[in-house]
């Protein structure tokens, strides 16, 4: 029998960022995660942006998440020697000129200098934008793929990581340990994203899965460094490849990309971008979103040792670090979870 502090399931940035902390906090941890199916992560634009949607709404925990995300992801850089934190500017031409005049009512009423810039118009070739636009401030994107496959070379070579689906029926809880074939661990922690919907232990969580699908295009002559969002975004990948996206869909839950999808995506980039470009790939991907857009942390309501850390949502990259911070220090210090985080909001939804 292999002894264990932690067991976790699922290695996306919940599952990697979470392991990651335990490591560090020397705890002796081991990663189940299934290779064969589709993952959220591997899709995710990897987009942070304090300030979104159409009325310039201010992420949840902006003022703290963003400075602890940032740091957090620069020092993993530099432990493991990769680039995949990009900084850059996220600039929104106005579509019109109702628009223009919302976002800039907006600015002024709402104290967001520290994260707007006001943006003169026709400063972008390649882009339409006669009436100019705003940028966010303290924007950019995550590799999220790159990320995680360093973060699974760290964890291979910390003997941390096995590629294998985890068997829910294997399972058995008793009070002081968790058991799972030859592995015995004080705590097992499930990161599954959307698939919690397959375990019987957190099932009755009110998830709210939205599917998604990003593009991979390369555009010739383009040299925009900013991410530009009307509607679709366009993030510059390096070597000309851009990805665009992304879709919303609440009642088609399945991993496969469709032709509704990008023509949706499409018509809204041919609105802004004046250049050619060419479809190389098309990826479909299920966001563990939650019903009130909080993430889910905490134990279940019967077993103080089987814990869940989901509902990443939209937001996966601006808040995995920190929840997974707090995650820890919950764990390991006995911390209490920000109520609005703690799945013990959703108790009474459970019966045994
Ligand atoms: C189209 C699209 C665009 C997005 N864009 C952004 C963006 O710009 N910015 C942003 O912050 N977020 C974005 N997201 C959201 C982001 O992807 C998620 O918030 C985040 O990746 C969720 O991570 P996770 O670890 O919870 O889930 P996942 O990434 O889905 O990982 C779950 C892991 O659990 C494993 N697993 C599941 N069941 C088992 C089992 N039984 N046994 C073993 N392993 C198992 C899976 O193999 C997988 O590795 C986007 C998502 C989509 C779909």
């Amino acid at each position: 029998m292999q002894k264990l502090d932690y067991i976790i399931v699922g290695q996306g940035l919940a599952g990697s960022l979470l392991a990651y902390e335990l490591l560090k906090a020397n705890r002796k941890v081991l990663i189940l995660n299934d290779e064969s199916i589709p993952t959220s992560s591997a899709v995710a634009g990897g987009i942070f942006n304090p300030i979104t949607g159409k009325n310039l709404d201010k992420t949840w925990l902006a003022d703290t998440i963003f400075p602890y995300s940032k740091h957090f992801y620069l020092a993993l850089e530099q432990e493991t020697h990769t680039h995949f934190y990009h900084e850059t500017n996220l600039f929104r031409p106005y579509a019109n000129e109702q628009q223009r005049r919302h976002f800039l009512q907006l600015t002024d009423e709402f104290d967001l200098g520290k994260y707007i810039q006001l943006i003169a118009p026709n400063q972008y070739d390649g882009i339409s934008n006669p009436l100019g636009g705003l940028y966010t401030t303290s924007a950019g994107w995550v590799d999220v793929p790159l990320m995680l496959q360093v973060l699974q070379e760290l964890f291979l070579e910390a003997e941390a990581y096995q590629a294998e689906k985890f068997e829910y029926q294997a399972l058995s809880i008793s009070a002081e340990k968790v058991t799972y074939k030859n592995l015995q661990a004080d705590k097992i922690i499930f990161c599954e994203g959307y698939y919690a919907s397959q375990n019987p232990l957190f099932q009755w969580l009110p998830f709210n899965p939205a599917k998604g699908e990003t593009l991979i295009a390369a555009i010739a002559d383009y040299n925009i460094k900013e991410i530009v969002n009307q509607g679709s975004w366009i993030i510059p990948l390096g070597n000309q490849l851009h990805r665009f996206g992304s879709t919303y869909v609440w009642n088609q839950l399945d991993w496969q990309a469709t032709n509704e999808s990008k023509e949706a995506i499409l018509s809204k980039i041919d609105k802004f971008l004046l250049k050619p470009y060419q479809v190389i790939t098309q990826q479909a991907g299920i966001r563990p979103t939650t019903k009130d857009r909080r993430p889910f942390l905490g134990n279940h309501p019967s077993h103080l040792n089987v814990y869940v850390f989901n509902g990443l949502g939209t937001k996966g990259v601006s808040l995995a670090p920190y929840f997974a911070h707090e995650l820890l220090l919950h764990l390991e210090k006995n911390k209490d979870l920000m109520p609005d985080s703690n799945i013990r909001r959703f108790y009474s939804l459970y019966s045994l």
